[in-house]
């Protein structure tokens, strides 16, 4: 991975590519590639849908390699969901393919002039863009159908669905999985929607002729991994609770504690939540012929995914996932595995972020556009999406321009983006990161969840404010250095919980780049990347303000706990303090 492949879609005569060296970007990948890309090379005030943002695509510095769990890419940009800088990543096969082909990243540049599709084929022997508009419209899973009549079954897709292309600020960008079905999503922050303005509608990736990454010390690499794989396999959460029930096992546990949010975030707990369970989903799949327990890209050994299949064994979508289940199901009111599922599935034909979405039916519910619990009417609110309707571009554009439109004091957004499946009243260690990640509101961006309520990593009561901004920073920064290593953030379990998986990790990066890392780096390394990606935000014009909840969060008391957001706002500004 030693040339990043830069395209200029606004070059005159149409669009040009060049591949460079990787140059003052050697040595990053994931999150710290496309945040160290956007932070120094996009203007912070510019408009996220102009020609001056940039969208880059990383993988992982471990990406393309026989590491366990490598496979994230993460997509940057400048949002056009919460206008801060933006790192979404995602599973599936292209990461591994793109680093295998031997790109640290793809950076798309500028505009075209004419509102023209094109569609990019990259394999070993170079790069080939062709401008084809017959492509416009076509959600996600008819358009890598049409790429494989094309480019045969050997590929890996990364695109858009519609939701791009009309540059809503929900669309994700789509990644398609090894079954090559275009189920896995960079779904956050309306990244879909600068691609979208670039014109590019998908890129096709064939790495046919090429290998594996090889490690400076295949002996150590092959040890340290297998010592990574055994914390894996030895932890109970990654080595049982993910792959019998997927993520959707936490739906009971946060129920339980009271942090399911309900009907637009009114109550920590749904009465439907055991039809919609982890338990239930897996038992549902078993028993038509689906499959509980599958991995998102080749190499993972969690295999936290599955595949969802319909009341006559069809498939119907990937195991929706714990997010998902939650943001259509208990904050919609809607009990019914089957209706979820389908949402999933339309959110990912569309191109749909399905924590946004499910946040946004949840605020036109409250705003009387349909019943809570009315899974037909959740059907049909996200058809109009698809279909660009008026009322779809509203809803199309999040839960924030939603609420405001109809009128809604409850909207659960963090600098224009939707809570996830926690509610920070009831886990107070997750309501910090959502106010002062660089992302808005963002339950991975340091998942005190893990503390708070696992007891993963130690524990710090989750109904207090004590601990949980230290909490919240300490999560904040190992996260933005696993997500620059490519690895699944699910690793974080054992790696927290396990001094010799966090020791393997790091002799897995030594082994492969011939390194002598130590913890502290690795510390060192989180630590700049939000310091850039904060940088960035306060140049963009954001300051500690932002870095709120809601308020009502903190007037309204959560049942069945009945409590508020207690953590003081100076001490949120304490995030950045090491
Ligand atoms: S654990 Fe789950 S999300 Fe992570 S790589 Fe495996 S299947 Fe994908």
């Amino acid at each position: 991975m030693d040339k990043i492949l830069r395209i200029n879609m606004g070059a005159e005569g149409g669009p040009k590519a060049s591949t460079v060296p990787v140059g003052e970007y050697a040595g990053l990948g994931g999150r710290a590639m496309t945040s160290s890309i956007v932070s120094k090379e996009v203007p912070p005030l510019c408009h996220p849908l102009g020609a001056d943002n940039k969208l880059v695509i990383a993988p992982g510095l471990l990406s393309g390699t026989t590491a366990s769990q490598s496979g994230r890419i993460s997509v940057g940009c400048k949002s056009p969901l919460t206008g801060t800088i933006k790192e979404s990543n995602s599973g599936g096969q292209p990461s591994q393919v793109l680093a295998r082909l031997g790109y640290a990243a793809i950076v798309l540049e500028g505009k075209p002039k004419e509102g023209n599709f094109y569609k990019i084929f990259i394999n070993k022997d170079g790069v080939k863009i062709t401008q084809d508009n017959s492509l416009c419209m076509l959600g996600n899973y008819y358009l890598v159908e049409k790429m494989k009549e094309e480019y045969g079954d050997k590929i890996a897709c990364i695109s858009i669905g519609p939701a791009g292309e009309m540059r809503m600020s929900a669309a994700s960008v789509a990644f398609t999985d090894m079954e090559q079905r275009p189920t896995r999503h960079a779904g956050r922050g309306g990244s879909g929607a600068v691609m979208g303005s670039k014109g590019v509608k998908v890129i096709v990736l064939d790495d046919t002729g090429m290998s594996a990454r090889v490690a400076k010390d295949t002996e150590a690499m092959r040890k340290a991994n297998k010592a990574f794989v055994d914390g894996l396999r030895k932890h109970p959460v990654t080595g049982e609770g993910l792959p019998a029930f997927g993520t959707n096992i936490l739906a009971n546990v946060i129920n339980e504690a009271g942090a399911y949010p309900t009907h637009n975030f009114q109550w920590g707990r749904f009465l439907g939540t055991s039809k919609i369970s982890g338990e239930t989903q897996a038992e549902t799949e078993k028993a038509r012929g689906g499959i509980p327990t599958h991995g998102c890209h080749r190499g993972c050994v969690i295999q936290c995914s599955g595949v969802y299949t319909d009341k006559d064994g069809h498939y119907l979508t990937k195991q929706p996932e714990y997010e998902t289940v939650w943001a259509h199901g208990a904050n919609c009111g809607i009990d019914d595995l089957d209706s979820i599922a389908m949402l999933d599935r339309l959110d990912d034909d569309y191109g749909l972020d399905t924590i946004e979405m499910g946040a946004t039916i949840a605020v036109a519910m409250e705003a009387g556009l349909a019943k809570f619990g009315d899974a037909e009417a959740a059907i049909k609110l996200i058809k109009e999406v698809g279909k660009g309707t008026d009322l779809g571009r509203i809803l199309g554009n999040g839960a924030a321009v939603t609420g405001k439109v109809f009128g809604v004091e409850r909207i659960p957004v963090v600098k224009g983006q939707a809570m996830p499946a926690y509610d920070p009243r009831a886990i107070q260690g997750i309501g910090v990161t959502y106010a002062t990640s660089t992302m808005g509101a963002d339950h991975t961006a340091g998942y005190a969840v893990a503390t708070n309520i696992l007891k993963v990593g130690g524990y710090v009561d989750p109904l207090k404010p004590e601990g949980q901004v230290d909490l919240s920073r300490n999560l904040q920064i190992a996260t933005a250095a696993v997500d620059s290593t490519g690895m699944c953030l699910f690793i974080a379990f054992a790696v927290l919980d396990q001094p010799d998986t966090f020791q393997a990790l790091i002799d897995m990066l030594n082994a492969f780049y011939g390194l002598k890392l130590t913890a502290d780096d690795v510390v060192a390394l989180g630590k700049n990347v939000l310091k850039m990606e904060h940088d960035f935000n306060t140049r963009a014009g954001f300051t500690k303000e932002h870095d709120r909840l809601p308020e009502y969060f903190k007037k309204e008391a959560l049942p069945p706990h009945n409590i508020t957001f207690q953590v003081k706002d100076e001490d949120l500004d304490k995030i950045y303090n090491w």
